[in-house]
């Protein structure tokens, strides 16, 4: 009874801008020729709450900064401190995650590219504002310290997610025990803060390295800002990425691909389903399936810095009354990749997979299979990159850890790594405090990683 479902139309479909390089992704379509097409979504993480007090509101921020001891080097905790309290205090909601109940003007990057821009030109930074999306520009900073030599590209973000859910003061930087909280503390200004102070220093204290210091809008979305940047084809060397990383070198991360399937069925009274198509029956059987088709094979699949390949079915939507045989269900998946296997490949390895579920279904149903709204890559540094070495014998100078780790995050390093510039992971910060219900940072740690970034910067130079 349902030879259609043996018909699969591929219709070419563009898939966010830069995922999927080159490639045209095929929306598989199977027995409907009316299916829709990719829509971005909010890929928000939520708050956590409750995992932690608030701070307590005795001392003042003077009082604290006063107490903090000045380091030897040309970053004192003081700078990092009162830096980043201004850049926590300017909100750069990214606009992805815009609610009706927060004031517009939390929301998109301008504010903080036109701070960090006018900071980084007054400390002798040649500035440069380019606009990625309306009113939503990258600020590119660069120090010319050797024009034939290396050059090498920092990499933070200006935007943030969103704050629904805090319970400190997202945009009213409080510092209590050594730590500054506030939406972005840990995730990115204090990365940014820190890219800063380290380009004052080697502003002050110039050396043979070229940097070049991108703050990248619409990193917590879709990667829009570093994509951007990379179509100029400008040529680095190295490149670090900072995301909180506790000032451990990241050189490897898993990726992660997103999409749904939806499957249409046909509504009738429940008490009467032999008269319907019950879509949720179809879309859990379907679920189940993939698991039991993949699961082994993912579980198999597994890389010494970042562990498993996995698949998830991460959420189900369906059903139109308690008494109604449900006519749709909607599924959303969640692939996380490792280093060798691409997006497209793990989603086209799935959307086959569907097709033959389909294809033996016994019910006069639809399944679309969507292209991916997700893709960001995996990413792996080779060991013997030159950044890596820098990075290595600057850790091992402050006596942290050279080991080089996997996270399961992905970030803005696994563009500009595609992009022929090998990148790592750096910064201050832990990732367990970013996205936080009350999200903080130590500010000592701020300023360590500057002092740290301006010495591999010297290091890479050599
Ligand atoms: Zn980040």
């Amino acid at each position: 009874m349902f030879d259609e479902f043996g018909l699969v139309r591929a219709t070419p479909a563009r898939v966010m801008r830069g995922g999927f390089a080159e490639a045209t992704l095929y929306l598989v379509v199977i027995g409907d020729p009316a299916a829709g097409v990719a829509v971005p979504r909010n890929d928000a993480v939520s708050p956590r709450q409750g995992e932690r007090p608030r701070p307590r509101t005795c001392g003042t921020k003077e009082e604290e900064l006063a107490e903090m001891p000045d380091s030897d080097g040309v970053v004192s905790s003081s700078d990092a401190a009162s830096l980043l309290a201004s850049l926590i205090a300017i909100p750069s909601v990214n606009p992805a995650f815009r609610t009706s109940d927060a004031p517009a003007t939390w929301f998109g990057e301008a504010a903080m590219a036109a701070y960090v821009a006018a900071w980084l030109r007054e400390k002798g930074a040649e500035v440069e504002l380019d606009e990625v999306l309306p009113g939503r520009p990258n600020v590119i900073a660069r120090l010319k310290g050797d024009q034939a030599g290396r050059t090498l590209i920092w990499e933070g973000h200006l935007d943030t997610v969103q704050t629904s859910g805090m319970t400190v003061d997202p945009f009213r930087p409080e510092l209590h025990d050594g730590r500054l909280y506030g939406r972005g503390a840990a995730d990115d200004k204090g990365c940014l803060a820190a890219f800063m102070l380290a380009l004052r220093d080697l502003a002050q204290r110039p050396a043979p390295i070229n940097v070049t210091f991108v703050a990248a809008v619409d990193e917590e979305f879709q990667f829009r800002g570093i994509l951007h940047h990379l179509e100029r084809g400008e040529r680095a060397d190295g490149g670090i990425a900072g995301e909180p990383t506790r000032l451990h070198i990241v050189s490897a991360c898993k990726g992660c691909v997103r999409w749904e399937i939806e499957v249409r069925g046909r509504a009738a009274h429940s008490s009467q389903p032999e008269r319907g198509i019950d879509a949720i029956a179809i879309g859990t059987d379907l679920a189940v399936h993939l698991r039991r088709v993949f699961g082994p094979d993912l579980v198999a699949r597994v890389h010494p810095l970042l562990g498993r390949a996995s698949l998830i079915c991460s959420m189900i939507e369906g059903g139109e009354g308690f008494n109604t045989v449900p006519a749709s269900c909607r599924l959303k998946f969640d692939r996380r990749t490792l280093p060798g296997e691409s997006g497209e490949d793990a989603w086209r390895e799935i959307a086959k997979e569907v097709r033959r579920f389909a294809a033996d279904l016994d019910r006069e149903a639809t399944v679309v299979m969507h292209p991916p709204f997700i893709d960001s890559i995996s990413m792996e540094v080779a060991p013997d990159a030159t950044i890596i070495a820098a990075a290595q014998e600057i850790c091992r100078a402050e006596g942290l850890t050279d080991a080089l780790l996997g996270v399961p995050f992905g970030s803005d390093a696994s563009k500009m790594t595609r992009a022929g510039i090998p990148t790592i992971i750096f910064g201050p910060g832990d990732i367990a405090d970013a996205h936080t219900a009350d999200e903080s940072i130590s500010v000592a740690e701020v300023a360590r990683a500057a002092r740290m970034l301006a010495e591999m910067a010297r290091r890479f130079g050599e």
